[in-house]
């Protein structure tokens, strides 16, 4: 970044402040000459078992293929319907078309962004098969109506945890609740790796056999395949460097709640808040922040406003699933998810990394309320 903007995400900050750990680490991958699988893969797996609390864990090669490899291995395919949310990051529908399932939309909770669970028992028939819960930004769903809905027809679920390590619904972790989690370890998640990362919790062992089995290649022994998998394995080097920062992630946590904190406290003192901007609803949860997002109705001018003050946004996301080119066959029309399409067009990421000094909090917030001053004075002149 140029000098004086602010970026949504400074990893290099993290970086430098563990490299002497991180370099090691690497080192002795490189060192060991094992680059697939081995102790730190298993290590791995064992700490982020404990840390989601859950049994067993499994590492794969990114959260899309963690989505993916769990769908196979409930055994979720053609015709198959799988119940999630339309306001969430393609890789969440993506999954499930790609085992030949059909993503069944329901709207979300326009204060949490989560899918609305009042809205999932109209959407279940003879074929769902299974409900995939997002848990957007780092704030867990509301699992309690959404595993009540699962038991009754019996369905699997399937939590996509990918931004939300470490959540917390009622006490219990993101990832532990449904019938699987997954995990992201995206260099932008608040557990990222160096380069593309993923995993799957479960409380289940069978399923979790089932899982390994499949991340490679469904075989047992080596070249005996049972069934048809793929190569969906976590590089070791990536685990040694989880394994690292996985440490530190509570840290990481608490600095980008105070941050939350200070940005919500702030923009009300500015009077931005309730006229202009929802602040997230904080629940009965532990929210992770792994990202701050407002609402703001003319979003085009106020990202304008910011980028010239030089601040950094980002908007997560512009279109609904339902409304995405490869699911017209779908038949999604605009209209039909209203919560979901007015999100896709307010909603604005600040920028949130557990190291941004308040100073420049203080400064975006400063811009968005001198943004909304002068939109209020054009107002007022007009009127
Ligand atoms: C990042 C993300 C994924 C996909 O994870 P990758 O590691 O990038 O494949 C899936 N779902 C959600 C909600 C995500 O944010």
């Amino acid at each position: 970044m140029d000098n004086g903007t602010i970026p949504m995400l400074d990893l290099k900050i993290q970086y430098q402040s563990l490299k002497t750990e991180l370099d090691a680490a690497i080192m002795r991958v490189i060192e060991s000459a094992q680059f697939i699988n081995g102790p730190d893969v298993e290590a791995l797996e064992q700490d982020v078992a404990r840390y989601c609390g859950a049994n067993h864990c499994i590492g794969v090669s990114s959260g899309s293929d963690a989505l993916l490899v769990s769908l196979m291995a409930l055994d979720i395919g053609q015709g198959d319907e799988v119940v999630t949310t339309p306001y969430t990051f393609f890789a969440t529908a993506g999954a499930i078309a790609r085992v030949g399932a059909i993503p069944v939309f329901v709207d979300i909770d326009p204060v949490t962004f989560n899918i609305d669970t009042k809205a999932i028992d109209a959407k279940i028939t003879p074929r769902t098969k299974a409900i995939m819960p997002v848990h957007l930004f780092g704030q867990c769903a509301e699992m309690d109506p959404i595993m009540k809905i699962a038991d009754r027809h019996k369905l699997a679920v399937i939590e996509d945890a990918a931004q939300a390590i470490g959540s917390e619904y009622k006490g219990r972790r993101a990832g532990s609740m449904g019938t699987v989690g997954c995990y992201s370890f995206f260099p932008s998640k608040n557990l990222g790796c160096f380069g593309d990362g993923g995993a799957v919790v479960t409380q289940d062992r069978e399923l979790a056999d089932k899982i390994r089995l499949l991340r490679n290649h469904g075989a047992h022994p080596k070249y005996f395949h049972k069934i048809v998998g793929g190569n969906f394995r976590l590089d070791t080097i990536h685990a040694a460097v989880l394994r690292v920062k996985l440490k530190h992630l509570d840290n990481w946590t608490l600095g980008r709640q105070q941050g939350a904190a200070y940005y919500t406290a702030a923009l009300s003192k500015y009077g931005v808040q309730g006229r202009f901007v929802e602040a997230p609803k904080v629940m009965q949860s532990r929210h992770i922040f792994n990202q701050y997002v407002i609402r703001c109705d003319d979003r085009e001018t106020l990202r304008e406003h910011l980028k010239r003050d030089k601040i950094t946004t980002e908007v997560y996301y512009p279109q609904a699933m339902h409304l995405q080119e490869c699911f017209a066959y779908l038949g999604g029309r605009p209209g039909e998810f209203p919560e979901s399409e007015r999100a896709a067009q307010t909603s604005l990421a600040l920028p949130m990394y557990p190291e941004l000094p308040n100073a420049q909090r203080d400064r975006i917030v400063r811009s968005i309320a001198a943004c909304y001053e002068a939109a209020s004075q054009t107002t007022r002149r007009a009127a």
